[in-house]
């Protein structure tokens, strides 16, 4: 067995064989997880496969090089490339999104969170977002991040009946907490949010607005989902997840920020920049600008809807009752199991989903009532609606009968006859 997996390495992962060479251990586990990627359906909402360029510019020779600062102002000599590889990044990310100004260095989402916030909030100023329970992000003033210690927090959800985001709500709210910065966008939200209602809100109460688009960024790019660029003061993301990049950050503003964003990523909170990242970060968004990304972004929404029916048609409850984006959130309530156990379960298909917290969550975040479910990865295998139904009759079928390992059994073997279909790289 194991002897098969390093003729793998060899063979098909060409590129590896210095590596499989020098350090079987770790090219080993590479190699194990190459298997579990291609054998398994991923659909953790955040995460995507990305392509071989990507990979191969984020493996290159760019990470040798320390070039703090931004182009044309570098506090090391031979950074001439360097500059090239990030205005390319920047400008393609402004063209991508319709921005003003980009900042293509940090170095994850929460870095680029940290950065507006950094740059637009005294200590103890009051931040204003969307709680964690309820589809928010950690980094949206969590208490256990350094948000939620370093500011006030003042946190709307959804509506308890509708499940979404009810705006006469979040605006009584901001008159009342009066905040600083005001953070819309989520990590768990089926639903359109409307950018403009936030920055709305904001103005009316002397606050600026950040959108934190980290999850549907590919979808805003490409018109699939409204864009918050141009329309609030900062738009912060991801570049891994719907965008289909390298892991990393970027921040979008007007002109009138870009100073203030900039000097805080560097040297605000940050040292030398990824460079290997930010050049892959080059090429995800060129690829992203072509029309098939736009093609690839309309079904990932196609999908999720297509998945959503079927999930329905097995009388499963979803949050908000649907879909307008990248992911389902499943209610297992009155299925009378966690989505602890639910995850787990699917996990032994090799279906990967995450446990997710719903509205008026009663369970922990270790625990919860709800799983979490995106269709972007298994949309860049090439998958369309019908696998979509299929694959929602899978998590249906072993959801209403957990404990049906002759079942799990027999669904593993069919996930990995139809992941077979749809290789991660056929090129
Ligand atoms: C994923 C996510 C982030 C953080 O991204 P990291 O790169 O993991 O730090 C920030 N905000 C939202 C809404 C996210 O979903």
């Amino acid at each position: 067995m194991e002897k098969k997996r390093y003729y793998h390495i060899r063979t098909t992962f060409l590129y590896m064989s210095h590596l499989s060479a020098t350090d079987r251990e770790i090219a080993d586990i590479i190699e194990k997880e190459r298997l579990r990627q291609l054998n398994g359906l991923e659909l953790i909402a955040s995460e995507n496969l990305v392509s071989k360029a990507v990979l191969e510019a984020m493996g290159s020779i760019m990470t040798n090089k320390y070039a703090e600062g931004y182009p044309g102002k570098r506090y090391y000599g031979g950074c001439e490339f360097h500059d090239m590889a990030e205005n390319l990044a920047r400008d393609r990310l402004k063209t991508l999104f319709g921005a003003q100004h980009a900042n293509v260095q940090p170095h994850s989402g929460t870095q680029a969170n940290m950065a507006v916030y950094f740059a637009f909030m005294k200590l103890g100023e009051t931040l204003m977002s969307m709680k964690l329970s309820q589809g928010g992000h950690l980094s949206h003033g969590s208490p256990v991040s350094f948000t939620g210690q370093f500011y006030k927090v003042a946190q709307y959800g959804v509506d308890p009946e509708t499940e979404v985001i009810d705006y006469g709500v979040v605006e009584e709210l901001a008159r009342k907490e009066r905040p600083k910065i005001l953070v819309c966008g989520a990590s768990a939200y089926p639903r359109t949010i409307d950018f403009k209602a936030f920055q709305e809100i904001a103005d009316g109460v002397g606050a600026y607005c950040m959108a934190d688009i980290a999850h549907i960024a590919g979808l805003c790019a490409t018109g699939v989902h409204p864009n918050s660029v141009g329309v609030v003061n900062f738009t912060t993301t991801t570049t891994h997840k719907t965008l289909r990049g390298p892991r990393g950050g970027a921040i979008m503003c007007n002109t009138e920020y870009a100073q203030a964003i900039d000097k805080a990523i560097f040297p605000g909170m940050q040292g030398g920049p990824l460079m290997h990242t930010i050049t892959a970060k080059a090429v995800c968004f060129h690829e992203a600008l072509r029309p098939s990304f736009t093609d690839y972004s309309r079904q990932i929404v196609k999908n999720a809807k297509a998945m959503a029916d079927t999930l329905i048609g097995h009388d499963l409850r979803l949050v908000s009752g649907g879909t307008d984006n990248h992911l389902i959130l499943l209610d297992l309530t009155a299925q009378g199991i966690t989505g602890l156990e639910a995850e787990i379960a699917l996990g032994k298909a090799g279906i990967t989903v995450n446990k997710n917290t719903i509205p008026n969550e009663n369970r922990s975040p270790f625990v919860t009532s709800g799983l979490r479910i995106g269709t972007p990865a298994v949309t860049s295998r090439g998958m369309k609606e019908e696998q979509m139904h299929q694959i929602g009759d899978y998590i249906a079928s072993i959801l209403k009968d957990i404990s049906n390992t002759a079942q799990i059994a027999r669904i593993e073997k069919e996930v990995i006859a139809m992941a077979g279909k749809y290789p991660l790289y056929p090129e």
